[in-house]
Formats: C-alpha cells, structure tokens, sequence
C-alpha cells in the first residue's frame, strides 16, 4: 500500500519554526509508530511571494488538490503589509481555502490540566474540557447576496443577506455526525430559528440528515445566543457544536479562550470525501506568523503539533496515534515544560521552541 500523502506549507513568520517541531514528530512516527508518511513541502504567503511573485502557485495549488492532508504553519507579517490586495500572504491561504472547497471548519476547545488556570473561567469549569465546534466555512452571511452599502432616499443602507441552501446545510450536518461518531456521539446544532427563516431551515435539514442517515447519535437545538451562555457557564455538557459560519465565527473564539493561550489552539478545516474517502482538509494552528517573537526561539509549536494530531484522527484514521501525541503534549505540560507564552506566576524559566518539540518527541519515546 502507499505511504498516506501530507504536503507541509511552513509559510512565514514562526510557521517555519513551529514546524520544525511538527517535522520530529512525523519523523517519530515513521521511525517508532508504525506510521509513514509520504511528505513533501512548499512555499506558501510571503516567502512564496518573494521567490515567484505570488502567495500560492497553480503547481502548490495542484499538488494541495492531490495530497490526503495539507499541513499549514502561518502566513503574513509586516513585511508584506503593502503589498497590492491581490497578492498578500493571505490571498494564498484563502486560496486554498476556496479552491478546496473546505465548508467544515472544526475548532477544538480542549483543556489541559496543566493549564487549567489560564482560563479566564473557575479552574473547575474548564479542567478536563473537550469540545469541538464545527464552524460551516463557506456560504453563509459572509457570502450571501445582494450585499453593499446603496442609497435608500436619503441615506445609506448597509445589507448583507443570511443564505443557505439545504445541500449547504446537509453536508456540514454530516461532517458534525461522522465527527461526533468518533468522538461521544453527542451533538447540538445552534442557530437562531426563533427570529431568522435560514434558523428555522438549518434546525430541520439538520434534523432530517440525523434521522435519515445518523439515528445513533444524540441531536440537540439550542439558540445561538443561549449557547453563548452555556458555553460559559457548563462548557463540559457540550460535545461536538454544529453552526453557521456568522454564529460559528463568534463561538468558536469564545470557545477557544476558555482554554488560554493562542499557541494551543489547533484547527482542521475539511471538505468533501476524495476519491480514496478522505476528506479534503487543511490542518492549521489558529495563531498567525507572530511577527514579534518570529526568530527567536519563543514560539509555542503546541498548536501545530495538535494540528498534526488533528490529520492524524480525521484525515488518516490514526484515532490511536493522535491520542498517543495529545498524551505526550499532556505529560509534557504536567512535568511543567513551558514555552513563555505559558508561564503564569509560578517562577518557572521558559524552554525554546525546539526544546518543546524535543520534549514532546522524549515523552512519545516515554510511552
Ligand atoms: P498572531 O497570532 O500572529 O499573534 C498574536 C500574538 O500572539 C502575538 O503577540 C504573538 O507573539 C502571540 N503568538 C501567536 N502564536 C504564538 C505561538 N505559537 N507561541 C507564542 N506566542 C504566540 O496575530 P497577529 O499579530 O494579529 O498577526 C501577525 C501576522 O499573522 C499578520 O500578518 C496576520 O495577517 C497574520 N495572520 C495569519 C494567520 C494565518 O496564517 N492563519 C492568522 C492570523 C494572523
């Protein structure tokens, strides 16, 4: 059988820094784990501006179509700040985003003990947290026409419209259900169906794809804005949370923020199966290229390890591996090892980036 296929795309910033450490523990796993991958690697955002004029080629655009998983560290930074809207670092990501066509943006809200003060929540609240919320990506009031700024009489009116169809609302219903299949089969669906029409179709499709095609997993519809409560006031009833992409927006940031710093926050944003039944998908920290600490040796390369996890559980079927990589990460926080993004008050000197990665790399060896 063929080696699973991963392209990397370190890009720029602390992309490439945090991806080094990514690169040990794939290396890990080829060696050790049983699992090798076939990977190659290119250039996307700034640097790949500054060698061929543009943030993503059509031959890194072609080979992201054809790969399992696509692995992204960050993009941008001040450098580029100028630059024609056309051709920033972020044109690149969109890009792939859109060409993709990845509708399902998942956002995991996952605590680690170790960490459990950093939340901005009671200790209690948030220890032990997992949730996953799956923000749809790509239709939506981000997207919905007509949109614009017209003139009504006498004054200006700004619109944007709320559109969504039932095949748009059905496909991300499903990823919710797959997901939740791998996870504890628990999910709750939030809209605002008692004021907005698109709530009330989005709560009915969402429902007719569980009865129809998912009967053993456990549905729930909440309001947006009482979700938005619920999420800090019991976040651990949740398990996975299924939205728009306005309400998905606001949620998943909130979500993410119970759980502390930037550089923990991994993302998987997934599209239709391929051919061979993966999904498309694009792996990702949820932090940028950090342009302040960039070079330095300070970035925290958690998020993306847990990116890498991510591939590991939902574009590989490598549920086991990604557990064994999140234990790894939680042993190396319980022995203390701290990036300086993570230290509190406890007088603890910060480890570099690599030190991290080679931590996380020691506990694997550990296990
Ligand atoms: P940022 O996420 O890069 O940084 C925000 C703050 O968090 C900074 O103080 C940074 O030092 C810190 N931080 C971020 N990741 C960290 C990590 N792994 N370890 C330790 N500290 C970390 O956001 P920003 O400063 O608003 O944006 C910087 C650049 O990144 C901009 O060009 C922006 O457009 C781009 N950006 C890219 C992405 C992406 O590639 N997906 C996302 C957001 C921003």
């Amino acid at each position: 059988m063929s080696k699973p296929s991963l392209l990397i795309l370190p890009g720029d910033g602390i992309g490439p820094e945090v991806m080094a450490e990514v690169r040990k523990i794939i290396d890990w796993f080829g060696a050790k784990g049983g699992i090798e991958f076939d990977v190659s690697e290119d250039l996307v955002g700034g640097c790949a501006y500054d060698k061929h004029g543009t943030p993503l080629t059509d031959a890194t655009m072609a080979r992201a179509q054809e790969v399992d998983a696509v692995l992204l560290g960050a993009v941008g930074g001040p450098k580029y700040d100028n630059l024609d809207f056309s051709v920033k670092p972020e044109r690149g990501l969109l890009r792939l985003r859109k060409e993709m066509d990845l509708y399902a943006n998942l956002r995991p809200a996952q605590c680690f003990d170790a960490l459990a003060d950093f939340s901005s929540l009671k200790k209690d609240v948030v220890a032990g947290l997992d949730i996953m919320i799956i923000r749809e990506l790509t239709s939506g009031v981000y997207f919905g026409e007509p949109r614009g700024i017209f003139k009504e009489g006498n004054e200006r009116v700004g619109i944007n419209t709320q559109r969504y169809t039932e095949s748009e609302i059905a496909r991300v219903a499903r990823s919710a259900f797959e997901l939740a299949r791998k996870r504890s089969n628990k999910v709750c669906s939030m809209e605002k169906a008692n004021v907005m029409e698109s709530g009330v179709l989005w709560r009915e499709v969402v429902q007719e794809v569980r009865d129809a095609e998912y009967p053993d997993v456990e549905l729930s519809h909440m309001y947006a804005d009482a979700g938005a409560m619920q999420l800090t006031r019991w976040p651990k009833q949740f398990d996975v949370i299924v939205t728009d992409n306005l309400f998905g927006d606001l949620l998943s940031d909130l979500a993410a923020m119970l759980t502390g710093s930037l550089g923990m926050l991994p993302s998987a944003s997934l599209g239709a199966p391929m051919a061979n039944g993966r999904p498309k998908a694009l792996y990702e920290p949820v932090h940028g290229s950090a342009p302040d600490i960039a070079g330095q040796g300070k970035a925290n390369p958690i998020a993306c390890v847990l990116s890498f996890a991510m591939a590991l559980r939902y574009s590989f079927n490598e549920g086991a591996a990604a557990d064994k990589l999140e234990a790894a990460v939680q042993k190396v926080l319980a022995d203390g090892v701290r990036t300086a993004d993570l230290l509190g008050a406890e007088g603890r000197s910060p480890v570099s980036t690599s030190e991290m990665g080679d931590a996380i790399v020691a506990a694997l060896d550990a296990m």
